[in-house]
């Protein structure tokens, strides 16, 4: 009944500016995890496909108009590419909602709403001149003589980009990457998680309509050997990947031979510091967002070091946040969180659990499943009692589970937030903003909120991760010009 309104989503590979089946024929079914229904069918790419969608790619960089565009002409192109979104905004809500699990609100606001705004902002950047006017200086010769030199850095594009993305935020993610790569002057292959693929075709129809010269955006579905085969690939110029930090140091490996360029976006365990000064009110509301996406996020605070004068009083708010939050299908408005995204995402979120609980964690609530029929739903958790050493405070879940763990002096609390091999994203909870800012300046992590702030990926503002959290930036003028090719050129005059 909930996913009625979506239409049945049926779609081959796009490759070279057309539709192209898989080369073996298969398709895959797509599931809605919340009722386990089939909401579309996809073609499966091959080896073959990956060749064609990497040959359409490099002919399109190498031949074909895009990177030579002025910029003027390029910033129409990603102009009207936003507004063949933008015009399927709700229908892109609704099947983010059926497809990746996410309530409506997120849904509507960070999955879609978000990476609107920034093609807004990478209009403007295509429309730059790329050229900038290095100083004129005076250099010395091997002749001995002086000479006046100046010259121009041109920021090029870096050529075929392969755009490889996780489940949990798929239109988000994508955009994120075929953005600022297409408005740079790139060609991309995108692939997809093949749980989440139907938005990737969504870019493709938006190309079409757009008319991206044929080549400049290909999109190909598949799992681990259509992903390896775009990182080995010498035609590739750069992989830009978001998902597991296992996966990232594997796409570094095969990236390695070919020597691209990678820029890795990876995972999390980012920590939530409340100091004994902190409003606990506004601590509270960041630190129940452990059940965004079910806990399917990177940079969600799944580690809530509290101050042990407050600890008892948080726990026990945290766990009353928790127990209100409906969990079910998030077609329904009333539902504040949905579900995990598959069976064994739900079971590898059970097995951490099981082990919090054998290494001694006390369980303040969930950990559990919900009663519900069908679905890969799991309940808002929450350990306390843990030591930062433990696995469920190590380890990335991906699931609705939090652990709360005490500490006495700003010092430890910097120790422990820094004892992780993550460095995503971090949170400070004070009234006293000068010591936060302090304290964020020793912390390990890609971002640091002070007071709030969550969930506000701006254009503007880089993003990115410290440790196996990642490799570069994403957004801002950092994240723009990871996808470029600095050329200097000179010119000399006697
Ligand atoms: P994953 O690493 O399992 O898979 C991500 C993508 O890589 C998928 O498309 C997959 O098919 C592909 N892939 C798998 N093996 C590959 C290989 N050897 N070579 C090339 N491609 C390969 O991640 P997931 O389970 O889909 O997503 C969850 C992860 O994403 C979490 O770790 C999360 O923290 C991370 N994530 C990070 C950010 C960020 O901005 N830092 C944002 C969202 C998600």
């Amino acid at each position: 009944m909930l996913t009625a309104k979506l239409k049945q989503y049926d779609y081959d590979l796009f490759i070279d500016g057309k539709w192209v089946p898989s080369s073996n024929g298969m398709k895959e079914d797509v599931i809605n995890p919340a009722t386990e229904e089939v909401i579309g069918k996809v073609s499966v790419g091959t080896m073959d496909n990956v060749d064609q969608a990497i040959q359409a790619a490099r002919r399109a960089f190498d031949e074909g108009p895009w990177p030579r565009m002025s910029p003027r002409e390029r910033s129409a192109k990603i102009a009207a590419f936003r507004d063949a979104l933008k015009k399927r905004e709700a229908e892109l809500v609704d099947l983010i909602v059926a497809e990746s699990g996410a309530i409506r609100s997120l849904a509507s606001f960070q999955h879609v709403g978000m990476p609107l705004r920034w093609l807004d902002y990478w209009t403007e950047v295509a429309a730059r001149n790329p050229m900038s006017p290095l100083p004129v200086n005076v250099n010395d010769t091997f002749s001995g003589k002086k000479v006046l030199g100046a010259g121009a850095m041109v920021r090029v594009p870096k050529g075929v980009v392969a755009a490889i993305t996780p489940f949990n935020f798929p239109f988000f993610l994508n955009v994120a990457k075929v953005g600022p790569a297409l408005t740079t002057g790139n060609t991309v292959v995108l692939k997809p998680s093949p749980f989440t693929p139907l938005e990737a075709f969504v870019l493709a129809e938006a190309a079409i309509e757009a008319d991206l010269p044929e080549g400049v955006l290909n999109v190909v579905t598949g799992g681990t050997d259509v992903g390896q085969q775009l990182c080995v690939d010498p035609r590739v110029d750069m992989v830009t990947f978001t998902g597991s930090d296992t996966v990232g140091s594997a796409i570094m490996a095969q990236a390695a031979p070919t020597l691209k360029r990678v820029l890795l976006e990876l995972g999390g365990k980012s920590p939530l510091i409340v100091r004994q000064d902190a409003d606990l009110n506004l601590a509270l509301s960041a630190g129940s967002l452990i059940c965004t996406q079910s806990g399917q996020g990177c940079s969600i605070p799944t580690r809530q070091l509290v101050h042990n004068s407050l600890k008892e009083e948080y726990i026990h708010r945290l766990k009353e946040n928790l127990e209100k939050v409906v969990v079910g299908n998030p077609a329904d408005p009333q539902v504040t969180m949905g579900p995990l995204i598959r069976d064994k995402q739900r079971e590898r979120v059970e097995s951490f659990v099981q082990g919090g609980v054998e290494a001694g964690g006390t369980l303040v609530t969930g950990g559990r499943r919900p009663s519900l029929d069908k679905g890969y739903f799991y309940q808002p958790t929450l350990f306390t009692d843990v030591d930062n050493s433990w696995d469920i405070c190590q380890e990335e879940i991906f699931g609705p589970v939090g652990v709360v763990i005490g500490f006495d002096t700003d010092e430890e609390a910097i120790r422990i937030a820094n004892d992780s091999k993550f460095g995503l994203s971090a949170q400070i909870y004070s009234a006293n903003v000068g010591k936060a800012f302090e304290m964020a300046q020793r912390i390990q992590s890609g971002q640091v909120l002070l007071n709030g702030g969550y969930g506000a990926y701006s254009e503007y503002i880089p993003f990115g991760g410290f440790k196996r959290s990642g490799l570069g930036r994403e957004m801002g003028e950092e994240g723009i010009n990871e996808y470029t090719e600095i050329k200097s050129i000179l010119f000399h005059g006697a």
